[in-house]
């Protein structure tokens, strides 16, 4: 299997008054510094699926996603690089629906197949276009064991001095993954992207009985009216950090991870001492949606 190279990425640590007066470490852990496509938590979750559907020597890959999913760009882009074939299933009509993300997939060679919003659904798509065929079908977002057992491996960066790792829940795999991997003092906190969902569920189907024991919490109010949605408020907070910090976000989801993580820290969330992980999981790419200069970098 080929691999991706991980030389790029580095820890940022913060610094403002608010947080040397409260005496809290925030770092971020820079996975967007992977790859600028591949990045963040999307390698981490793809690579055992892929190394299995090549083991089984399965040579397409097939999955599900939305047209700007970094999901769907990043298993073209791994697909290409592990010489397999790709095929998405992309929610909504072409026509409506060609974003940037879905153009760079199909330049990667995936083959893009558009299901109505009306009938997307995995179950009917797996019984109406993927019976009688061999494809390894990877979930929609990289959901499941191998996905999480892929995040797991972020804890490579991430020691013991850590009290607190916080990150953005999608599908909630890598935050499986990171449970999985934590130390019994460690807490993870999850930071859910998209409006009225309660994640416990699909995070509890990855974990065994003793890792549900294991410190982890949720926050479901930082969704900034929903999955996607990016108000001026988020825009400017956008901006600010990176001028603060010279840290750059993606309008999904680490943008308001951020947003939660120093809301959290100014509410006393985090006891004196604490030492907080962020983990900066990447989608830079979806930014490319919004109008040119938007954002300043
Ligand atoms: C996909 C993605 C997530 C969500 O990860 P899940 O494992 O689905 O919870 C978080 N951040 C970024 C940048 C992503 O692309």
């Amino acid at each position: 299997m080929t691999k991706i190279q991980y030389n790029n990425v580095f820890i940022q640590n913060i610094l403002n008054k608010s947080l040397i007066d409260k005496n809290i470490q925030f770092a971020i852990l820079r996975l967007d510094k992977i790859h600028p496509i591949i990045s963040g938590n999307k390698w981490f979750k793809l690579k055992y699926y892929i190394a299995d559907a090549i083991e089984k020597k399965i040579d397409t890959i097939a999955t599900f996603g939305g047209a700007y999913s970094n999901h769907i760009i990043a298993t073209a882009y791994a697909c290409k690089l592990n010489g397999l074939k790709s095929i998405g299933f992309i929610r909504g009509e072409r026509n409506e629906n060609i974003s940037a993300t879905l153009l760079q997939a199909e330049a990667y060679g995936m083959q893009l197949e558009f299901v109505s919003r009306q009938t997307f659904n995995h179950t009917s798509i797996i019984k109406e276009k993927m019976i009688d065929k061999n494809y390894y079908r990877i979930d929609e977002g990289g959901y499941g064991m191998n996905g999480a057992k892929g995040a797991a491996e972020i804890f490579e960066w991430i020691d013991e001095t850590y009290t607190h790792i916080i990150c953005a829940c999608g599908t909630g795999t890598m935050i499986g993954g990171l449970i999985k991997a934590a130390k019994p003092h460690q807490t993870i906190i999850g930071i859910s992207v998209l409006k009225g969902y309660d994640h416990l569920f699909e995070i509890k189907e990855l974990l065994s009985k003793d890792e549900q024991q294991k410190k982890f919490l949720l926050f479901n109010e930082y969704h900034f009216g929903g999955y996607a949605k990016h108000p001026k408020q988020l825009i400017d907070f956008m901006i600010a950090i990176w001028n603060d910090h010279q840290l750059p976000t993606d309008i999904v989801y680490t943008s308001k991870l951020m947003y939660a993580a120093f809301d959290l820290a100014e509410k006393d969330f985090f006891p004196a001492n604490s030492k907080v992980m962020v983990i900066h999981s990447g989608g830079l790419q979806g930014n490319n949606s919004l109008p040119a200069n938007t954002l300043p970098f």
